[in-house]
């Protein structure tokens, strides 16, 4: 499938100067979700993964669906404030801002390993920050899956510790 070609460009959003990548026009096409799912399972079956941690919100759509096809753990990693329970957190800075994250306390184990996901990678400073605080509870990341990187903004490098799976590349201003 032509994940590629599902993906609208809206340019100068939410700053000028950014070209952001929508996701939704790609959730409109129904087999789309299922496409990508269905390979993420397939890829992943094989790998004794223990939970999937997403990130708050684009990361929310993927990551549940995987948790679902997969009959495993979904792990939300949230915006500062928006979990109830006792938390850990970790600042970060965005392509267009500075944010906090948080992730349950109590989420994962030493015993865990996760397979982390977004809808992009652009610098990779916000799957740094996941990173940081599925590691601080002690769980083994087994890879990171991305729908679409931004190969020119050097993602994967920053992420270098970690293996990196992405669906759709382009480059930062396609
Ligand atoms: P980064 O931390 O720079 O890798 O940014 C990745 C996060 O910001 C992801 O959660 C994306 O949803 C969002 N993001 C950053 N840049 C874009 C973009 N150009 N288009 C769509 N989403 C973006």
């Amino acid at each position: 499938m032509d994940l590629a070609a599902l993906i609208r460009n809206v340019p100068d959003f939410p700053v000028p100067g950014i070209q952001f990548k929508d996701i939704t026009s790609l959730l409109q096409h129904g087999p789309a979700l299922k496409f990508i799912v269905d390979g993420w399972k397939e890829r992943y079956a094989p790998q004794d993964i223990s939970a999937i941690v997403a990130a708050d919100a684009r990361g929310f759509i993927f990551g549940s669906a995987l948790a679902y096809a997969m009959e495993l753990p979904f792990i939300p990693v949230r915006k500062k404030g928006k979990l109830p329970a006792n938390v850990i957190s970790e600042d970060f800075e965005l392509e267009y801002g500075v944010a906090t994250f948080e992730i349950h306390a109590d989420a994962l184990t030493k015993a865990d390993r996760v397979v982390m996901i977004d809808d992009l990678l652009a610098t990779g400073g916000t799957m740094q920050a996941m990173a940081k605080l599925v590691e601080r509870l002690g769980a083994e990341i087994v890879e990171i899956a991305f729908v679409v990187e931004l190969t020119t903004l050097h993602g994967r490098k920053r992420l270098s510790k970690y293996p990196i799976h992405a669906l759709v590349e382009f480059e930062v201003d396609e």
